[in-house]
């Protein structure tokens, strides 16, 4: 279907996994995008990535549900251990129709939004820099010099987006109080639990989750003050010795692990925004609502802001008002989704043992159902 009353030029603002998600969804409803995005082509590395079954949906309505059946791995479980490797709770879904969780490699899930997308406009190594708007029209400025003019402006740039900081330069980035490593282990056949499973302990929390062609993601996180130079100078070999006393297979894949496959970021969220759209410029993905990442939910809201974007514009017919309904549909659910992880990961990140023991404790009396229902309330999406 093509609204033509919407004809006019939209610019995306960063090539990630909500521009791309973004330019498909709106293809899907006849609007062409051009994408600007500041990275060389080709130069995309990450690790793995947990996509929810709500992206799972979202991604199904962009049409590219098979490749990523094909290219990542289910399940319908999670499990908490403690140090010692003792089950702490299990979510367990029946979900029927989209797995509880789906692991993909980002460079996967990255292409095949860049395969579906094949003729769209992606125009690379365009580092937005700033832009001027006169309420209809936009001029954006990169770092090469180069000028461009669009109706629309769609900022998908990201936590550091350039365009929020110029639009609402009082909104700052939260530090959640931990740093993340994060690495791939190639060949993991003797590691791999065919699970996700995360451990929590006082010496900090360890995740695992398999990927495809015999490749395992894991994550680790501990405690710091931002910029902690400290740890920002750890390796393999000194979370190995942080990690040793933890349960198998936790220091063996962090010894099989190279450096080179390793990174490391410190976490921040958003402060909420009251708006997502200023005039005909609308913030998507992290740019908007940026969250930690302890329940795996940054990249499924932005596939999700993609398809309710779309949605949008086909029963407003148009964007400008599309983009308000937008808004006032992703407010409430995206704060709840930030809320909800930053808790989580105040629980999660407790690293005094006497009290971790006690939560540990009470999150086995819990019932896992009382766990489950939280998470099938953040993962539930009718669209
Ligand atoms: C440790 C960690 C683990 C995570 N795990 C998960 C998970 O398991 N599941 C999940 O759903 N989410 C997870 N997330 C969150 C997820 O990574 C983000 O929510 C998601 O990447 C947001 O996508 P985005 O496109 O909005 O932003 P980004 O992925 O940051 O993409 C922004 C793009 O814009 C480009 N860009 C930036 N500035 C400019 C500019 N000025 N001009 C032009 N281009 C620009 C960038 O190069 C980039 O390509 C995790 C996050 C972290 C930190």
């Amino acid at each position: 279907m093509v609204l033509n009353d919407m004809e006019g030029k939209i610019a995306i603002v960063g090539g990630g996994i909500s521009g791309l998600a973004t330019a498909l969804a709106l293809k899907r409803i006849g609007l062409t995008v051009s994408i600007y995005e500041k990275k060389a082509e080709n130069s995309r590395t990450g690790s793995g990535i947990v996509l929810g079954s709500n992206a799972l949906r979202a991604l199904d309505y962009l049409g590219v549900l098979p490749q990523i059946q094909e290219r990542g791995i289910s399940s319908n479980q999670y499990f908490i251990f403690d140090n010692h490797g003792k089950p702490i709770t299990t979510l367990h879904s029946e979900q029927t129709v989209y797995p509880l969780y789906t692991f993909i490699h980002r460079k996967d899930l990255i292409d095949i939004l860049l395969n579906a997308l094949s003729d769209e406009h992606i125009f690379y190594k365009k580092k937005l820099v700033f832009f001027t708007t006169n309420h209809k029209k936009s001029q954006l400025f990169f770092e090469d010099g180069t000028i461009v003019k669009t109706d629309y402006l769609l900022a998908c740039d990201g936590i550091h987006s350039a365009i929020r900081n110029q639009l609402f330069p009082d909104k700052h980035l939260r530090y959640a109080g931990y740093t993340c490593w994060r690495g791939v282990l190639e060949n993991s056949y003797d590691h791999c639990l065919p699970f996700y499973s995360e451990t929590w302990g006082a010496k900090g929390r360890f995740g695992i989750i398999p990927l495809t062609n015999n490749r395992l993601y894991w994550y680790a996180l501990k405690n710091g003050e931002p910029n902690d130079t400290r740890l920002h100078e750890w390796g393999t070999d000194e979370l190995l010795s942080n990690f040793s006393e933890y349960h198998h297979p936790i220091p063996t894949i962090i010894e099989n692990t190279l450096d080179k496959d390793v990174t490391r970021r410190d976490i921040y969220d958003l402060e909420s925004l009251f708006h997502y759209v200023y005039d005909r410029i609308l913030l998507l993905g992290d740019a908007a609502h940026a969250t930690t990442p302890n329940l795996g939910q940054g990249a499924c809201l932005a596939i999700e802001d993609a398809v309710f974007l779309a949605k949008c514009a086909e029963q407003d017919k148009h964007l400008e008002t599309a983009m308000t309904s937008f808004e006032k549909i992703r407010l409430a659910r995206t704060k709840k989704v930030v809320h909800e992880s930053w808790m989580f990961g105040k629980i999660a990140q407790i690293d005094i043992p006497f009290i971790c023991s006690v939560r540990n404790m009470v999150m086995k009396w819990t019932p896992a159902s009382f766990h489950q229902s939280r998470l099938q309330v953040l993962q539930n999406l009718t669209l």
